[in-house]
């Protein structure tokens, strides 16, 4: 994982966002800032604020639109449901956080939703 890329295309959004006329900035107080999606390439809206409060939240902030990010959500109740994963637990988080890792940014191994494996976890 590079951290070079991302600086990158975080100085190029704000940047473009700044660049808009008076009547088109977004209105005070709403945040929503245009960002070119790594997931899809569109550039879109993104996300109100980061889903979580470290490196990759930040990361999804910047660099993941609503649209996807509405589709990982999908997913990850989905996933929940699959695996009745109870999301007060360190390891239903951790799991939750390596999928949406592997889901927006494909890296790293995502679970499956396999009929079979209906019930049974191994973390
Ligand atoms: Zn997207």
């Amino acid at each position: 994982m590079g951290s070079g890329w991302n600086s990158r295309i975080t100085g190029a959004s704000r940047a473009q966002t700044s660049r808009l006329p008076a009547n088109q900035q977004p209105k005070a107080g709403h945040a929503v800032t245009e960002v070119t999606c790594i997931r899809c390439g569109q550039q879109r809206p993104g996300i109100d604020s980061p889903p979580f409060r470290d490196e990759l939240g930040t990361r999804i902030h910047e660099n993941i639109c609503q649209v996807c990010w509405d589709e990982w959500l999908q997913r990850q109740m989905q996933l929940i449901n699959h695996y009745a994963l109870d999301v007060r637990t360190p390891e239903a988080r951790d799991f939750l956080r390596r999928n949406v890792e592997a889901f927006l940014f494909e890296v790293g191994d995502a679970d499956g939703i396999d009929p079979s494996q209906q019930g049974k976890i191994s973390w």
